[in-house]
C-alpha cells in the first residue's frame, strides 16, 4: 500500500488526550465524544452537525473564489497594463 505524503484531507474532528481519558472533539460543533463511534454516528445523523458542515463548505467555497477572482484579475490587469488585451475591466 502506497501512502502519498502531504495529508492535506483534515478530518473535521482533533483526538484530544486528557489525563484520565481520550475524547474525541467535533471541532464544527465543538462537542465531545468518549470515542470514534460516537463521533461518527455524530456526524451521520446529527442535523445541527450537517447545517454546520454545509456553512462550512460554503465558506471555503466562497474563499476559494475570492482568491481566483483576485488572481484572474490581477492577470487580467497585468495583460491590460501591458498592452497584450484591450478590454474594457469593469471595477467592483
Ligand atoms: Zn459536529
Amino acid at each position: 500500500m502506497v501512502t502519498q505524503g502531504g495529508g492535506s484531507d483534515r478530518s473535521p474532528y482533533e483526538e484530544e488526550e486528557t489525563a484520565r481519558s481520550r475524547k474525541i472533539v467535533c471541532l464544527l460543533c465543538h462537542r465531545q465524544f468518549p470515542n470514534k463511534e460516537a463521533l461518527l454516528r455524530h456526524q451521520q445523523l446529527s442535523d445541527l452537525h450537517k447545517v454546520r458542515v454545509g456553512k462550512q463548505q460554503a465558506l471555503n467555497l466562497q474563499v476559494a473564489m475570492n482568491i481566483l477572482g483576485a488572481a484572474i484579475c490581477s492577470v487580467l490587469k497585468a495583460l491590460v497594463h501591458n498592452g497584450k488585451v484591450d478590454i474594457d475591466l469593469e471595477v467592483y
